[in-house]
């Protein structure tokens, strides 16, 4: 799995993480990028302190999914608005001011500048045709402007940026982000000497971030089954994403759909007509993660799900048990997958005490340093079996004395306050500004 690292389609961006940081004031983000959006209120007290932070979280609207760049964008705009006009207790000067703006969208971006990229392509059910070509920041502050928001992107980010900046600020040790959420992707600080892509191209602090966007990630060393090839068939982007459909939230229950769906047809498990479990997506992954931490004797959430979701009464207990299985067996290849990805970072970059792709020494004489890797998403955090597989097959890939070594740290909606983060940083007001690149 060590191939692992080599994106052909990683994107590079440019983003002092190393210096933080004596920025005051109250800073705002924007996440979109999955399941849910989130606006965030970041209030910085200068000196490394975060004073507050206020979050609110909605699920994004289905049609807007698929609707128009303006709908998506006025819908955004329109939130933030009501949640800045909830701004509380500040000055009358602070509230005159234009305010900065984080804006982590997660999906792959062409990044043409701190604060701007243009989209490739959507990912995780969204498809907005005029969207793609176009310089996503300035869609929002077009929004913003039609809204009457006085508020400027200062920073254009994806969730593992945000996510490896708020992971940095409270942990200088960190030097990769990674997310299993709706969908998956990492990212991760590299030696600017060390990216063809950048050769000439200097920092002041040496580093750059790498967003690897392994989500498309591909070889041919995949264990991929025809329930992986009939999923990405059937999805709105075939051909694509091919490491994210086998990851990630928004793709697991819907394989566990697909087995269970081909043994009632070869071994007819449930008896009748089952035209629920024929629909794509009906079962969820957090019902997928319920059937599988079900511990009752019986197995009585197993048989409540299948009935009430699937339309499927009566599951005898034989079967019930078959069912968690499948759902063992799907999560458990997720997240070592998930897991070898992070090893490869690890790898790439000589963390995993091995002295690096191109080192010759052996791991005995490496003295590993300790390395923290940020991580976040809905899967990780809520699905306990999909953690412990993830953690299980790291130590497994890396040893116990190499693994102790690693950490993996939760940083919670660090993807939208690390971006209020670097929006602080690239603040055009110049009292608050300090330039780190
Ligand atoms: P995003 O930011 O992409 O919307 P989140 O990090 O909020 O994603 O995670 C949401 C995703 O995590 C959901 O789409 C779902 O697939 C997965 N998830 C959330 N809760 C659970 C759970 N209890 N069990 C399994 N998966 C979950
Ligand atoms: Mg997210």
């Amino acid at each position: 799995m060590h191939a692992i690292v080599v994106f052909a389609s990683a994107l590079i961006m440019k983003f002092g993480l190393l210096g933080w940081m004596s920025e005051k004031g109250i800073y705002y983000a924007l996440d979109l990028g999955g399941t849910n959006f989130r606006v965030l209120r970041v209030q910085l007290g200068g000196q490394r302190s975060i004073l507050e932070t206020d979050v609110e979280r909605q699920p994004i609207p289905q049609h807007l999914m698929t609707s128009t760049s303006e709908d998506l964008f006025d819908f955004i705009a329109s939130s933030l608005k009501e949640f800045v006009e909830k701004e509380g207790d500040v000055s009358d000067t602070t509230l005159m001011r234009r305010r900065e703006l984080g804006f982590t969208f997660s999906f792959p971006v062409k990044q043409t500048s701190v604060s701007t990229g243009i989209l490739i392509k959507w990912t995780k059910g969204f498809g907005i045709e005029d969207t793609v070509g176009r310089e996503v920041s300035e869609c929002l502050e077009q929004a913003m402007a039609r809204k009457g928001l006085n508020m400027r992107v200062a920073a254009l980010v994806n969730d593992t940026v945000g996510t490896l900046a708020l992971g940095h600020y409270h942990d200088p040790d960190t030097i990769a982000a990674v997310i299993i959420g709706t969908g998956t992707n990492a990212c991760y600080l590299e030696r600017t000497d060390a990216i063809i892509k950048c050769q000439g191209l200097l920092t002041t602090s040496g580093g750059m971030v790498v967003n690897m966007e392994w989500g498309n990630f591909w070889s041919s060393h995949l264990p991929r089954t025809s329930y992986d090839i009939e999923l990405d068939a059937d999805s709105p982007n075939p051909n694509d994403q091919g490491f994210e459909k086998m990851i990630s939230g928004m793709y697991l229950g819907d394989i566990v759909r697909r087995v269970i769906l081909r043994m009632s047809h070869e071994a007819d498990i449930f008896g009748d007509a089952l035209p629920k479990l024929s629909m794509p997506f009906i079962l969820r992954t957090p019902l997928m993660a319920e059937m599988h931490e079900d511990d009752s004797p019986e197995l009585t959430e197993v048989a409540r799900i299948l009935k009430d979701t699937l339309e499927i009464p009566d599951v005898p207990s034989k079967v019930r048990k078959l069912v968690v299985k499948v759902c063992d067996v799907v999560t458990r290849r997720a997240a070592r997958l998930a897991a070898a990805g992070i090893v490869g970072i690890l790898k790439k970059i000589g963390r995993d005490g091995s002295g690096g792709i191109t080192g010759g020494r052996s791991r005995s004489d490496i003295k590993m340093k300790r390395t923290v890797v940020a991580i976040e998403g809905g899967l990780y955090t809520s699905y306990t079996m999909f953690r412990e597989y993830l953690h299980e097959a790291m130590k497994e890939i890396l040893g116990e004395e190499a693994a102790q070594h690693v950490t993996l740290m939760v940083t919670e909606d660090g993807s939208g306050v690390g971006a209020a983060l670097l929006a602080a940083t690239h603040s055009s007001d110049p009292v608050d500004n300090v330039q780190l690149l």
